[in-house]
């Protein structure tokens, strides 16, 4: 059998599964999966920090996805502006009810979910406040991450806009660019940090913490 101790000290790679036994690492140094080279763990004594920083540019790139024009399009010489918003408007009064559930999940629910947990769970771990709330936000981000899944997002937005404005004439906006720029941070946030590591430094702050 094999203690629990002995068991802190193995790591799963989560994409291969691989396992792989924990060393101490020295300060900035990260430990790659044998196997496929996923991070697996590192020692960033400044991770709280740095990561913060990245979600907060996150939510600021999200208030512009969401605050400015998506898409202008031109319907027989008229000329609209739509930002996020609108266009869901628009994929509602199409009858798109199916694209209209996957745009409002993908592009406001989980987005906006995983970012402010995220910057609420880094805000309390870096002022050492809230062990519960920072627990249950955890909880969540390891259900909700799985779906925040940037091809899924991309993709039906454009096939949603692509269906409403099949012979209309589309110049992208701002939104487009923030929107892209959102998911090239969070491809970033989560190469910075790993959910394990999450959970690592959340014992690290807190202790254990029972159900
Ligand atoms: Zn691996």
């Amino acid at each position: 059998m094999i203690t629990e101790e002995e068991l802190d000290n193995l790591i799963i790679c989560k994409k291969c599964h691989t396992l792989h036994k924990r060393v101490p690492l020295p300060p900035n140094k990260k430990a790659f999966c044998s196997k496929c080279d996923i991070l697996l763990y590192q020692n960033n004594p400044n991770i709280i920090d740095k990561t913060l920083a990245l979600v907060i540019s996150a939510a600021i790139s999200l208030f512009v996805a969401f605050k400015f024009t998506i898409v202008t399009i031109d319907i027989q010489g008229l000329e609209q502006s739509l930002t996020l918003y609108a266009l869901f408007m628009v994929i509602l009064e199409q009858h798109q009810y199916i694209v209209g559930i996957m745009f409002i999940f993908l592009i406001f629910i989980f987005p906006i979910t995983i970012i402010f947990s995220m910057l609420i769970l880094l805000i309390l771990m870096k002022l050492k406040k809230g062990a519960y709330l920072t627990h249950r936000l955890l909880i969540l981000l390891a259900h909700i991450r799985p779906w925040s899944m940037v091809d899924i997002f991309f993709i039906s937005l454009l096939v949603a806009m692509v269906k409403l404005f099949d012979y209309a004439y589309i110049e992208l906006g701002v939104s487009f660019v923030a929107l892209i720029f959102t998911l090239i941070l969070d491809i970033i946030i989560t190469k910075n940090i790993s959910f394990y590591e999450l959970w690592d430094l959340h014992t690290k702050i807190y202790g254990h913490i029972d159900e």
